[in-house]
């Protein structure tokens, strides 16, 4: 079952929302996907690796930089890079996030934030994808929170030092630009650093036994007087404000990736649906079973159509974050659903990681936790609907560490 099924889940003609640009990108990352990535895709998963080989692939699909424009990116709409994103999530989530925190997270920030001499050195390579990025905002003590953060750089002598931990960084095993987030100990302010791969004092560990996006390498990291010169500091990050430049992009790209999932198990069950027969029957004749098709395919394509007002909303200059939290709390939800019907029609099979449901209906409990928790989305929805933030409880307590 390595191979992917052809396209199912597209009933309403949503592809009829895409530019022919958009779509080009589509077809050629469909294409990429299905031969490249589908049929050595689960082993990987399994082995919690990362399929390093089919990255000189991916890049000549020229999707590296997403969004940004100019320095060799190429300049997507955001509904383009969207398209590119949930076309890797249709058959795996991990690609997906790989590509993401790339593009969405380390590029952006260097694209939107960094200074010239910056953009000029690392983009080009970046998006060729011959330097792969990472970003560090995360910290042990600080996730939902993450304003708190307590990593320090100290202003010395040509340079800065940084000091602190970073936890679930994802790609940083093997990242060789690493954006760090850090409060700048003179101002108190949160500034961001580039770091390099084999930073004396920079070490990062692979977090292990994850049952989501195994093949994400999520790293810890702990720096311990870290030297970074000058020009490694972000010149466009002043506060912890600046992260929402970013975040107000890459919550969109988070909030396609679980249509993406949708997709692919949606396809994946009708095809398994009418290829297995019980009792003289095809599945796919069951009224159970196309209760449940029905309910995933209605699922899947209002999924799409959110995401999309919702890019639409950016590119017109009107979305807000309590929009993209939104459409990412309610996707996120709703894939979890569609998962689990997707698991169940599979039966046995349902939970075997080679039939690439089981491995998409694990991804997407990440999904529902990165980028903001689903929780703590709905809550920036909810300030948004009632003018009153529940974010920050009224009873506090001192922190204490918790134990696996
Ligand atoms: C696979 C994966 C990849 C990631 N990649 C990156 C990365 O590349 N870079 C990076 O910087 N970070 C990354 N993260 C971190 C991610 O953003 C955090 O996990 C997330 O913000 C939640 O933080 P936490 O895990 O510490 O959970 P906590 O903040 O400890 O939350 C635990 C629970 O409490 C709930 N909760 C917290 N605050 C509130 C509140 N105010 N009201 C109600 N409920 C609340 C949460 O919703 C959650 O259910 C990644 C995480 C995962 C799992």
């Amino acid at each position: 079952m390595a191979n992917f099924p052809p396209p199912a889940h597209d009933a309403f003609r949503i592809d009829d929302l895409l530019s022919p640009e958009e779509r080009a990108i589509r077809q050629k990352t469909r294409q990429f996907m299905e031969a490249e990535v589908a049929p050595i895709i689960a082993d990987y998963w399994e082995r919690a690796e990362f399929p390093h080989q089919v990255v000189p692939k991916l890049a000549k699909l020229n999707l590296g930089g997403g969004v940004l424009k100019g320095y060799g990116c190429p300049g997507q709409s955001i509904m383009g890079a969207a398209i590119a994103n949930v076309e890797i999530a249709r058959v795996d989530g991990s690609m997906s996030t790989f590509l993401m925190v790339h593009n969405s997270l380390a590029m952006l920030t260097i694209g939107l934030l960094g200074s010239e001499a910056q953009k000029e050195e690392l983009l080009p390579r970046m998006a060729a994808l011959q330097l792969t990025g990472a970003w560090a905002l995360t910290e042990p003590s600080n996730g939902s929170d993450a304003s708190a953060l307590e990593s320090t750089a100290r202003k010395v002598d040509g340079g800065w030092i940084l000091n602190g931990q970073k936890r679930w960084i994802g790609n940083a095993t093997f990242a060789d630009v690493v954006v760090v987030w850090a409060r700048n100990l003179d101002t108190r302010q949160i500034n961001a650093f580039i770091v390099r791969k084999g930073a004396k004092g920079f070490v990062t560990s692979k977090i292990e036994n994850k049952i989501a996006l195994r093949s994400v390498q999520n790293a810890d990291i702990v720096m311990s007087d870290v030297f970074v010169s000058d020009s490694a500091r972000l010149t466009g990050v002043n506060s912890f404000q600046d992260t929402n430049k970013v975040l107000a992009i890459s919550r969109i790209m988070v909030a396609w990736q679980p249509v993406g999932l949708c997709m692919g198990v949606y396809d994946m069950c009708v095809r398994y649906l009418k290829e297995r027969q019980q009792f003289q029957t095809p599945l796919a004749a069951f009224q159970i079973s196309q209760e449940k098709l029905a309910r995933m395919l209605g699922s899947t394509q209002a999924m799409f159509l959110m995401a999309w007002r919702l890019s639409k909303l950016h590119e017109a200059g009107h979305m807000t974050h309590e929009m993209a939290s939104t459409v990412k709390a309610w996707n996120t939800r709703v894939s979890r659903e569609v998962m689990a019907m997707g698991r169940e029609l599979l039966g046995g099979n349902g939970i075997v990681s080679d039939f690439l449901v089981a491995k998409a209906f694990c991804d997407a409990e990440a999904y529902h936790t990165y980028e903001g928790t689903y929780e703590v989305n709905t809550l920036v929805a909810g300030r948004g609907a009632t003018g009153i933030s529940a974010i920050k409880a009224r009873a506090q307590q001192k922190p204490t560490q918790v134990q696996a």
